[in-house]
């Protein structure tokens, strides 16, 4: 039988309506997940730890290190990893976490819920058991599993607040849909190299959302203290505006000027980045702006935040965003 680590990091999945009180929300131990589902033993050997209980609002980079390293040391030692999570920013780390992995060879699921487990209509213990269940398969990468459908990690958002369904990867197909049997479709291919471990994120970025009638001025002074990185995101294709006081090309320079590393990714969900189509996208290419492409705002952020954490030199950081390191992004 397969050896299964769940990692209980908080978030809905885990709490509980105390009775007593007027619907507040508490948590619960994760081994007591567990006991709600006592047929999990039919499916692999668990064993559950909890690192912390947050609401995924309240998690930083901190928190992805721990998440990280509880895996790189069990590593050897399971043949999968769940990692329970808030659905707040669970995108944001499970991306994270992809990037920080390098040669998988076994399956890291993040799921979560929209109910607590301990409400009867709850779609925690289907999340659950899925995401368990997918963790038993030979399959080498980070992915987060919601409502019947395994998305890759570093591709997926959390697009609604009320509904089940409550994630999606735009950009790309599900990697497996589970019906009466859990259908693979794709996935990375294994690697022969050893696993590679890398729990290392820069905080000093900035993600800007352009809006019509934004003064980018007010905005230069954030870029005083020791930012290295900022992720715009743009309108359509990548676009911003270009004339008067509310010309994005000031700000563009100041951070060609000091060296920050800017990336164009998009308000819209579907299709890809493009700086060649738009005379302002050939503008911000010409000043060193990066692409992010088709990737999602968390890739784009969280990619750049590894990259900082782990490289030095410029070129490397500039090179290796450019490339799909963990099949966050189209490259054709
Ligand atoms: N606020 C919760 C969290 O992200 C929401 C959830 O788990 O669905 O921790």
């Amino acid at each position: 039988m397969k050896r299964i680590l769940i990692l209980q990091t908080g978030g809905t999945i885990a709490m509980q309506i105390r009775r007593e009180s007027n619907g507040e929300m508490v948590n619960t131990q994760s081994d007591s997940l567990i006991r709600y589902i006592p047929e999990l033993s039919q499916i692999a050997d668990i064993e559950c730890r909890e690192l912390f209980f947050k609401d995924s609002s309240d998690m930083s980079t901190a928190d992805w290190v721990v998440i990280i390293e509880a895996i790189r040391d069990t590593y050897n030692s399971f043949d999968g990893f769940v990692v329970l999570h808030g659905t707040d920013t669970l995108a944001y780390t499970a991306s994270a976490v992809s990037f920080a992995f390098k040669n998988l060879t076994k399956p890291i699921i993040f799921t979560g819920s929209q109910v607590p487990m301990s409400v009867i209509r709850s779609d925690a213990k289907r999340n659950l058991i899925n995401a368990i269940q997918m963790a038993t398969l030979p399959f080498n990468e980070v992915a987060v599993c919601f409502s019947d459908k395994i998305f890759r990690a570093n591709r997926s958002t959390k697009l609604s607040i009320g509904e089940f369904n409550a994630f999606n990867s735009p950009n790309f197909a599900p990697l497996a849909e589970i019906g009466l049997d859990i259908n693979i479709k794709h996935s990375l291919p294994p690697s022969a190299l050893p696993m590679e471990c890398f729990p290392v994120f820069s905080e000093d970025v900035i993600v800007l959302r352009l809006f019509p009638g934004m003064k980018p001025k007010q905005f230069l002074r954030l870029f005083e203290n020791g930012t290295r990185s900022v992720i715009l995101s743009g309108f359509g294709s990548g676009n911003f505006p270009v004339s008067g006081e509310y010309s994005l090309i000031p700000l563009l320079e100041k951070c060609a000027e000091k060296n920050i590393f800017v990336v164009m990714a998009s308000q819209a969900l579907y299709d890809s980045v493009d700086l060649e189509k738009y005379s302002s996208g050939r503008i911000a290419r010409d000043l060193g702006v990066i692409s992010a492409r088709d990737m999602t705002l968390e890739a784009a952020l969280t990619k750049m935040m590894y990259l900082l954490g782990r490289y030095k030199s410029p070129y490397q950081i500039r090179d290796r965003y450019l490339r799909s390191l963990r099949g966050e992004m189209t490259t054709e």
